[in-house]
């Protein structure tokens, strides 16, 4: 048995064989021509050929994997149309008088290596679309067809790199996992093999020849290893683990698109918690109504500095874009406590998690607070978006909010800049905020449960000390009457009510909240399915 281990951009097991992925041998030559007009129409022709592959390849994805999958080739028709890139390629034909297929060649090459140079991550990865429409053009101007997999049974496939328009001409019913030698994280390809939930390794220091070649092997996403000639024992575990995973992704496909609905009647929206875009994948994997839950902090706390109102503008309007209408409820910052960022130069404190955090940083620095909220109503004309004010504990806070808000509406409205009124709601997380849940719901549109901060204010029991486990009760009598007391207060006063704290996502609960009268829990993505599970074969009236 040999093991190879590389990044994984894609978790789960393939149990199979090993396909070498060939690529069609492009061999360019350098020729003279006389006609320049001539040979610059080949090469027009060529680019109007590709343009309309990509535009097949484009509707095929869209079938199979979707919109943001699918995007990739938008972008690459796009690049087709650069005008640097046409221009270079006219310039060598003509100065050189050379065919057309070396000027692409020449021009790819050239993109691709100032692409691959570029500072940002995120530009080094077009590098590989430029060699990919390149490619592409070449092959049509040489007449050459597209390689596949040479195999009629499933395979992992292997290769040295693999470009977005190679993954998606493969036949999906051949490929078990995508195991490459390059490539990175951010390529296209990586988003393809994670969009079409197959387990999948880039930057594998594994030999392409014929020592694993045809070879039985398993990818273990999870790892991030690949074992060629697996002995019986590696073997075993592993099948034991796909079956599992198997298992996972039944449930999965037989609850999707299903509604949240008891077998009485009662609906319940489950959306999902997220702290990062990188999320929004597992979002619509585990078909999420919406998003309960952005914790907006962790753009602070990825940042070196404030983040700017663009900056955030464009983060909250992917969100908002991708949900595709769904709710977004984005929670302002709630840095303090466990999450500081050193720009903020909060002062130490010797009780931090009852000290400056969260919104009461937003009304005393109000300037941090509108550059953000700047940002979220601006990127409400995009999709729908909530907003929800984290650590209430008073009327009065909410009415300061309110007046800062509508300073922020104000200062857009003057500037011509379009944005909803959106829902604004606040957490419960503290139980002053239980306490005048009654006024504080003739004041918003919403409520959700930070049952972790509830929970540690209610048991005066600091979340993060290990050491008082023992005590922490998160079944608690006195934070379930909470609970209640919630929801009770929101429905009496027509809004409702969610839990976005951990204890939504506790499967032994379920019945409980639905029996309380939750409208909403906001979960992890991969909890959205086991409560979706628990939720249809439930009766509440049975309870
Ligand atoms: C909570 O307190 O329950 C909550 C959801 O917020 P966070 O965990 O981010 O403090
Ligand atoms: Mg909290």
């Amino acid at each position: 048995m040999e093991i190879y281990s590389g990044k994984s951009v894609f978790g789960g097991i393939a149990i199979g064989k090993i396909c070498i992925y060939k690529k069609g041998q492009q061999t360019v030559r350098r020729t003279k021509i006389e006609d320049v007009e001539a040979e610059k129409k080949r090469y027009h022709d060529a680019k109007a050929e590709a343009s309309s592959q990509l535009q097949d390849l484009y509707d095929k994805a869209l079938k199979e994997v979707g919109e943001s999958g699918a995007e990739i080739f938008e972008a690459h028709k796009m690049m087709l149309e650069d005008g640097d890139y046409i221009e270079s390629v006219e310039n060598i034909i003509e100065s050189e008088n050379v065919n057309a297929e070396y000027a692409v060649a020449m021009t790819g090459d050239n993109f691709a290596e100032m692409f691959a140079n570029m500072e940002d991550e995120y530009f080094r990865a077009r590098s590989a679309d430029i060699k990919d429409i390149s490619e592409r053009v070449i092959s049509i101007l040489l007449g050459n067809g597209s390689e596949g997999i040479k195999s009629s049974e499933p395979v992992i496939v292997l290769a040295d790199d693999l470009a977005p328009s190679e993954t998606v001409q493969m036949d999906k019913e051949l490929v078990l996992s995508f195991v490459t030698v390059h490539g990175s994280a951010n390529s296209h390809t990586a988003i393809l093999a994670k969009t079409m939930s197959i387990p999948a390794l880039i930057g594998c220091e594994i030999p392409l020849d014929d020592s694993v070649d045809g070879k039985m092997a398993i990818v273990d996403g999870f790892e991030g290893k690949v074992y060629v000639e697996p002995d019986e024992e590696t073997l075993a575990k592993k099948k034991v683990r796909l079956q599992e995973e198997n298992e996972k992704k039944d449930l999965l496909n037989k609850l999707k698109g299903k509604d949240n609905v008891t077998l009485d009647g009662q609906h319940i929206n489950l959306y999902a918690n997220i702290g990062n875009i990188k999320d929004l994948a597992l979002v619509l994997k585990n078909d999420a109504g919406g998003i309960g839950l952005f914790r907006s902090e962790f753009i602070y706390l990825e940042s070196e500095d404030y983040p700017t109102e663009d900056k955030q503008f464009e983060i909250y309007k992917t969100v908002a874009q991708t949900l595709a209408g769904k709710k977004v409820i984005i929670r302002t910052l709630d840095i303090g406590a466990d999450k500081q960022a050193d720009y903020f130069e909060l002062p130490k404190e010797e009780n931090p998690a009852l000290g400056m955090r969260a919104i009461r940083i937003c009304l005393t620095k109000p300037w941090i607070f509108k550059t953000q909220l700047r940002a979220l109503f601006r990127a409400s004309a995009f999709g729908n978006i909530s907003i929800m004010y984290p650590m209430i504990t008073s009327v009065e806070e909410v009415r300061e909010i309110k007046k800062i808000v509508n300073e922020v509406k104000e200062e857009l409205t003057n500037e011509g800049i379009a944005f909803k009124d959106v829902e604004q709601g606040i957490m419960i997380e503290t139980p002053a905020s239980v306490m005048v849940a009654d006024e504080l719901a003739k004041e918003v549109d919403f409520f959700s449960i930070g049952t972790n901060d509830l929970t540690q204010y209610t048991l005066a029991i600091d979340r993060q000390n290990q050491t008082l486990d023992k005590f922490y009760d998160s079944h608690s009598p006195a934070i379930m009457k909470m609970l209640k007391m919630v929801v009770d207060s929101a429905h009496a006063n027509g809004i409702w009510a969610g839990i976005c704290g951990e204890l939504g996502a506790d499967l032994t609960l379920t019945q409980e909240f639905l029996k309380m009268g939750f409208d909403e829990l906001s979960v992890s993505p991969g909890r959205i399915l086991p409560i979706r599970d628990i939720v249809l074969k439930t009766d509440v009236s049975k309870l």
